[in-house]
């Protein structure tokens, strides 16, 4: 297979192979780059190759392609990295690596371009294309990439179990590319990432939860935990996970599997919202349903209270797997505590202050929480489907019409604690603090409207007969 073609299509490949031929540095496209090149997947970043020094070419392309071009140099590691309109160049010097037991960080030694795709982590990511002169453009594909591409496999180079032992960062990128890709991982490839699963405690949690969250952010992410879970990885990094799976069953009564109706839920609310965070909270929402879990003769399995419990769990969660401790964590917390809230609502007839509630409540992450709940009706059964979705449709019209009356998305009642403390001239205090509670719920309860004007009336009111105030005027 030759791509000069290709090359012929973007300057910045003329720029690489003029620098190269040069310097005298046999030069090569490879990795992602190359891989997505013939899955006709676009792609942004470019890896290149030489046998030589990479940085020692970055640093001459830079100066073909202008004065001011930023070369950012990682000399550790012999790499360098630049910018090209839209194209993100790294480049690296043809390397061979050997690996201590302890570090997923080789000991590298210079090497030719056949050992730089021997260390490389599947084959399908070790394929190159010559920039070089005497054979521009050619594929140089050792380990059959373009077969396990058109077979649509995933699988080591070398021997899987010495490649996953030696970086075991590797094992999840094996799933995340099967993931992204679609891909299977050839049985051998698989067996080994089972048996070296082990070998992922060297790496660190910052690492994993890259590779995850590149995993929950594909189209279908359900297939990536399922490879997870009977790999037996899941259960090293994420327990609490694995531990909603299973069938319990009394006096012929049973509850479904949560895990796999988890799963469904995530992929579902993968075709809602691009969203990371959304996409957590349904990994998230019934998490606590294993430890709420009990039997009741009566009406068979409950899980009361998981979504409060679940709440409280999602910072452990994120702690542990060094996920950001931030807003994004709090909406997530968020969600997973209101997630049967809308459900709730269109069991009886939504009444104005309820909805009012929620909106309050959810605030700027409505929205969000609706996709939640529509990703969370698995039911196979077609006619309920269609009545829980009707429902929620309910439920969001009538929030927009409470929204447009009361003007409650930022919800601040408008007349402010600070207009409350001027009125009755006062200080900071607890009065003040249940004056503003007591204006709130007046609010969400429908008795006045969200104004400044209906508000003083009310706080003027409430303060004169609960306090003995007596506005200034
Ligand atoms: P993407 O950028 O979509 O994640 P990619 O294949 O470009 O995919 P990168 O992490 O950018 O992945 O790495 C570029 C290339 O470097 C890979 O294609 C692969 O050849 C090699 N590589 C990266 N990480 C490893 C690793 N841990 N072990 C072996 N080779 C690796
Ligand atoms: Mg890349």
């Amino acid at each position: 297979m030759n791509f000069s073609d290709h090359l012929h299509t973007d300057k910045i490949f003329d720029i690489l192979a003029e620098n190269a031929s040069r310097l005298g540095l046999e030069t090569y496209l490879v990795g992602g780059y190359v891989r997505d090149l013939l899955l006709k997947r676009s792609c942004k970043d470019i890896d290149v190759v030489c046998v030589g020094s990479g940085i020692e070419l970055a640093l001459a392309v830079a100066k073909t392609i202008g004065p001011d071009t930023n070369v950012t140099v990682f000399k550790n590691f012999g790499t360098a990295m630049l910018r090209y309109r839209d194209w993100e160049v790294e480049f690296v010097g043809a390397r061979k690596e050997s690996y201590n037991r302890d570090s997923r960080n080789p000991i590298v030694e210079n090497g030719t371009l056949q050992d730089d795709q021997n260390r490389r982590d599947f084959t399908i990511n070790a394929l190159a294309i010559s920039l070089n002169k005497n054979n521009y453009g050619d594929l140089v594909d050792p380990f059959e990439g373009v077969e396990d591409l058109k077979k649509k496999i995933i699988r080591t180079p070398l021997d899987p179990d010495i490649t996953f032992s030696d970086d075991p960062l590797r094992i999840m990128r094996a799933i995340r590319f099967a993931t992204q890709l679609n891909f299977d991982i050839e049985p051998k490839t698989f067996e080994a990432i089972t048996r070296n699963k082990e070998r992922l405690s060297i790496v660190s949690m910052e690492r994993i939860s890259t590779e995850l969250n590149k995993i929950i952010l594909t189209p279908r992410p359900s297939y990536g935990f399922k490879l997870l879970f009977h790999s037996g990885l899941l259960q090293l990094i994420f327990p609490e996970l694995c531990a909603l799976q299973g069938v319990e069953t009394i006096d012929n009564k049973s509850h479904k599997d949560n895990f796999y109706h988890t799963l469904q839920v995530l992929d579902n609310a993968c075709k809602e919202s691009d969203d990371l965070w959304l996409r957590w909270a349904a990994i998230l929402h019934d998490i606590a349903k294993p430890a709420t879990k009990r039997f009741n003769q009566k009406v068979g399995w409950t899980f009361h209270g998981h979504e409060d419990k679940g709440s409280r769990m999602v910072a452990g969660i994120f702690r542990r797997l060094k996920l950001p401790l931030n807003e994004h964590m709090r909406k997530v917390e968020k969600l997973v505590l209101l997630h049967l809230r809308p459900i709730a609502l269109v069991k009886e007839s939504v009444t104005d202050s309820a909805v009012r509630r929620l909106l309050f409540e959810s605030g700027e992450d409505f929205e969000d929480l609706m996709k939640l709940c529509r990703a969370d009706v698995t039911s196979k059964d077609n006619n309920k489907v269609a009545r829980f979705l009707k429902n929620f449709e309910q439920v969001e019209q009538k929030a927009k019409e409470v929204e447009e009356k009361d003007n409650l998305r930022t919800f601040q009642p408008v007349f402010t604690g600070e207009d409350i403390m001027k009125l009755f001239n006062l200080t900071p205090s607890k009065t003040v603090g249940e004056l503003k509670i007591a204006l709130r719920e007046a609010i969400l309860e429908g008795e006045i409207t969200n104004t400044y004007q209906e508000g003083m009336e009310y706080v003027i009111r409430i303060g004169q007969s609960k306090f003995g105030l007596v506005a200034k005027r």
